[in-house]
């Protein structure tokens, strides 16, 4: 009957969700977020996953998750999470739609998500930061999506087949 069992003012919740989580847990188990500690405390933290708790806005942590950056793994993505954090805003990490591959693999692009009220705040820090570079502006997807590219593109395709047929009528001939 060891009693260093924290007590129950020492128990984490969700900022999101608000559902309470055992002190040894770091993210809710419904929605990702980071923990943060249960109502206002100014103690010291006692290690990585209360350091983590005690940064944690709650004031960024309200509204739905939207995506606010991407990297092209698991290690980026946990640099611009960081940054995130330092400055209050929680974040979780998803794996990029169409990027598939088992979990436990740590190679593959990932998007960052943060909730709604922190996005303002991260967008601006991750722009200080330049870590938006991955996203680029809408509409400056090179070849496809432009129009006159891909008329140019269908031209000298059409332009190529011709010499070709040209080259092989000669050599046939
Ligand atoms: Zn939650």
């Amino acid at each position: 009957m060891s009693r260093d069992e924290p007590g129950p003012t020492t128990s984490l919740v969700c900022p999101r969700c608000s559902r309470l989580h055992d002190p040894d847990e770091r993210f809710c188990r419904d929605c990702g977020m980071p923990l943060t500690f249960e109502g206002p405390r100014e103690l010291e933290p006692r290690d990585d996953a209360h350091e983590r708790a005690r940064k944690v806005d709650p004031r960024f942590a309200r509204g739905e998750l939207v995506r606010v950056a991407g990297g092209r793994n698991q290690a980026e993505c946990e640099l611009v999470q960081n940054i995130l954090l330092e400055h209050g805003v929680p974040s979780v990490l998803r794996r990029t739609r169409g990027f598939d591959v088992p979990d436990f693999i740590a190679a593959g692009p990932r998007d960052v998500l943060v909730p709604e009220s922190g996005y303002q705040l991260a967008r601006e820090l991750l722009s200080e930061a330049d870590l938006l570079t991955s996203e680029g502006p809408p509409g400056s997807l090179p070849g496809i999506g432009s129009p006159a590219r891909l008329a140019l593109g269908i031209a000298i395709a059409f332009a190529i087949g011709l010499a070709l047929v040209w080259i092989l009528y000669q050599v046939a001939t």
